[in-house]
This record gives structure tokens, C-alpha cells and sequence, in this order.
């Protein structure tokens, strides 16, 4: 399968693991890679020398294209970047921050980059940029998400409607249907959250990849909008959280509450109640937990039947 994705990065499929914290680490990144896809370490979660080493093992796990996602909403990002250079790592994933900020830098050091947003105005700012490609995520998505609420059946369409350069969609895709339908809906390859935190490689907690397998239809929902707006599934702390609001809490207040590691504590420890839990809508269609290179290889197969139906029509 050859399109301007696949030669953008160099792989098989246009396909690509999204970086997520606490659940993209190397081995998930060069699984994916080794299976055909692009697989990103998710730094966010990462301090300094905890990339080093990730990135290391990554390049000494697969000889095929594997990038860095850089969330720039955590500290030391300069450090992140001095790294990445460093390291020869060719492919890097801007997120949560301004596109220029980083982008004729990396771009400078031969590095292709690539921004996420969640709107038209933002896919827009990312390509004055002068970003490679740009990945528009929708409502769906997990974790950090834009304001507007704008779903992924609205946002690719939009996009592609005003920009000229490679689109990746995300948010809600999870199979092969989800995948050829983006496709067609204008993007020219898709990226995948949730759907590889339920792989035996991700680095997330055993509880919390048996929590995404069981949610159900309703069971994630997008909130702390003042703060920086994250989908998470309805555990105790989201439901305390929405007790705040309902008690009118101020900012400072919701802060108070969410405290620190809240993530960390429920994606990567394992505390199903106290944990902040973020996953996308479509964790409603994932029902095992399986190897990333089946979860590629079965995808695939689908969007080829899939591909085939829709030449039916
Ligand atoms: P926190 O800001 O609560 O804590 C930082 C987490 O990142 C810790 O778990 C820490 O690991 C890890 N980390 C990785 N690299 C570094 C580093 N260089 N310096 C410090 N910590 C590092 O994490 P969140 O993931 O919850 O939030 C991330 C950002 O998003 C913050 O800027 C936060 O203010 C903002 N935000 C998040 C919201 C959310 O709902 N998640 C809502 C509103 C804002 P360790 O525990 O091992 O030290």
C-alpha cells in the first residue's frame, strides 16, 4: 500500500501508533514498526533520560522508521528536543502547543515533523508552519483533546477542504472499517490510541488495559475543559470531579483536585478509582487485549475486505 504517508515515513501501511503517556514506550513503538506501521515513543511521560534510554532501545528493536510524539504541555522540552536531535531520531510528533515553536528547528536538523490539532484553525497555523504532514484529531479521541467538541466525521472533511499537505486522521478509529472510512472521508492515513493501549506491549497497567476492554458504549467523557480538556472513563475521581463542578469549584479548586501524577497513578500504577483513566470513545469497540502486530495485521485485513465492499456499491 503506497501513498504520500507511507513515503513520508517510509513504511507499509499508512498507519500510525499514536504517542500516548504512560503506554508508548519502546516496546510498543518498534512492535508496531517492526508490524508495518509508524511507531511513536509518547515522551510526555518520559523525563530526559528516561527518552534516551527509550529511544536506544527502540533503535536496537527495529531497523524500520519509528518517531518521538512531544506533547508540549510538560516541562523540560528543550532538554526532550537536544535528545531527540542527538539521537538521529527522524520523525517527530508535535502536540498540545504552538507549531511554529519547534518546527523550523527540527525541520533545520532533517527531522520530519508533524502536528496534531483538533481544528481547522489550528491545521491552518500547522501548516503555515511548514509542518510535513498534520494529524487532525477529533472528538473522540482520548486524553487531551481541543475545546470545540468538533467529531472526527466533521473535522477531516473540513481540514482537507483547506489544507493541501498529507492528513492523518484520528479520533474513534479502532478497525479497519474506521480506518478506510477516514480515508475516504479525505486523510491520507490514520493514527491509533486506544486501541493499541489493549496490546500486550503497552506499557500501561495491566488493570487499566482490562478497564479499556471493558468499557462500554458512554463510559468516557470529555472534561476539566478549564484546565486542559481530557476524555477519561467514569472511575471514582472523574465522578469527583464532576462533584466539583456541580458544587460550582473554581479553577484553583479543580487544580487542587486533580493534584499531581493523576495519570500516572491510574494508566501506569493501576489505581482504577483514584487515577485519571484517559482513553477514547471507541474503547467501546475493543474487546481483547492482543500482540500489536495482530492488532496491525487484523486491521489491514479489514480495511482490504472493507475496501472491497465498498467497490460493491
Ligand atoms: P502532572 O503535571 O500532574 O505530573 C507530571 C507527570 O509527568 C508525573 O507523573 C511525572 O512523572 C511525569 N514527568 C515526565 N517528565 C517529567 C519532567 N520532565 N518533569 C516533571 N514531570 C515529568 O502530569 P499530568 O500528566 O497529569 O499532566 C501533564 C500536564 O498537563 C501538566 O502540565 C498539567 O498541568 C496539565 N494538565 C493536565 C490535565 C489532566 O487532566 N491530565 C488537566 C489540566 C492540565 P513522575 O510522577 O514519575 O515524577
Amino acid at each position: 500500500m503506497q501513498n504520500r504517508i507511507t513515503q513520508l515515513f517510509g513504511i507499509e501501511y499508512p498507519l500510525v501508533q499514536a504517542g500516548m503517556i504512560w503506554a508508548s514506550g519502546w516496546r510498543l513503538a518498534s512492535a508496531v514498526s517492526n508490524a508495518g506501521g509508524l511507531g511513536l515513543l509518547g515522551a510526555g511521560s518520559m523525563y530526559p533520560e528516561v527518552l534516551r534510554e527509550h529511544i536506544q532501545k527502540c533503535q536496537q528493536a527495529t531497523e524500520k522508521p519509528f518517531g518521538v510524539n512531544v506533547p508540549m504541555l510538560y516541562p523540560d522540552i528543550d532538554k526532550l528536543m537536544d535528545i531527540i536531535v542527538e539521537m538521529g531520531v527522524q520523525i517527530v510528533f508535535t502536540s498540545a502547543g504552538n507549531p511554529r515553536t519547534w518546527t523550523a528547528y527540527l525541520k533545520e536538523k532533517g527531522i520530519t515533523v508533524v502536528h496534531v490539532v483538533s481544528s481547522v484553525k489550528f491545521a491552518l497555523k500547522a501548516q503555515e508552519a511548514d509542518v510535513d504532514a498534520i494529524v487532525a484529531e477529533g472528538f473522540e479521541a482520548g486524553g487531551h483533546n481541543g475545546r470545540d467538541e468538533t467529531t472526527t466525521l466533521t473535522l477531516i472533511p473540513a481540514v482537507r477542504e483547506r489544507i493541501g499537505i498529507p492528513l492523518i486522521a484520528a479520533g474513534g478509529i479502532a478497525t479497519g472499517r474506521s480506518m478506510l472510512a477516514a480515508m475516504i472521508l479525505g486523510a491520507d492515513g490514520v493514527q491509533l490510541g486506544s486501541r493499541f493501549v489493549a496490546s500486550f506491549e503497552a506499557s500501561s497497567h495491566q488493570l487499566f488495559k482490562e478497564k479499556v476492554v471493558d468499557a462500554g458504549e458512554g463510559d468516557t467523557y470529555l472534561t476539566l475543559k478549564e484546565l486542559a480538556p481530557v476524555r477519561l472513563i467514569k472511575n471514582k475521581f472523574f465522578h469527583d470531579v464532576q462533584r466539583a463542578y456541580a458544587d460550582g469549584a473554581s479553577i484553583e479548586q479543580l487544580k487542587q483536585l486533580l493534584g499531581r501524577a493523576r495519570a500516572k497513578r491510574g494508566m501506569f500504577e493501576g489505581d482504577m478509582e483514584e487515577g485519571e483513566l484517559e482513553i477514547g470513545q471507541v474503547s467501546a469497540l475493543i474487546h481483547d487485549i492482543k500482540p500489536a502486530s495482530l492488532i496491525v495485521g487484523d486491521l489491514i485485513r479489514e480495511f482490504e475486505i472493507a475496501k472491497k465492499e465498498v467497490a460493491g456499491f
